[in-house]
C-alpha cells in the first residue's frame, strides 16, 4: 500500500480552500485548484498520480491535520 502524506494546514487555510475548491495531492503534497471539497483520487497535475483529494475529504480521511497558529506545539 502506498504511503500517503499527511497535509498540514492552518484552520484559516482550510476555510479558504473549502470556499475556493482547493485540494491537495497526498502523493507529492502539491496544492490543487478547482477540486470539489469531497473529491477523491483526482489526477495530480504535478506528479500524475491519482492522489488529489478535496479539502473536506482529506480531513474526513485523516489525511489533513491542523497546524497550531499560536506557535505552541
Ligand atoms: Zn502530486
Amino acid at each position: 500500500m502506498k504511503q500517503a502524506q499527511v497535509i498540514r494546514v492552518s484552520q484559516e487555510t482550510y476555510a479558504e480552500m473549502s470556499e475556493n475548491y482547493g485540494g491537495y495531492c497526498t502523493h507529492c503534497g502539491d496544492e490543487a485548484a478547482g477540486v470539489e471539497p469531497d473529491a477523491r483520487e483526482y489526477v495530480c497535475e504535478s506528479c500524475g498520480e491519482r492522489a488529489v483529494y478535496g479539502i473536506e475529504e482529506l480531513l474526513i480521511s485523516g489525511l489533513l491535520q491542523f497546524t497550531n497558529d499560536d506557535g505552541e506545539d
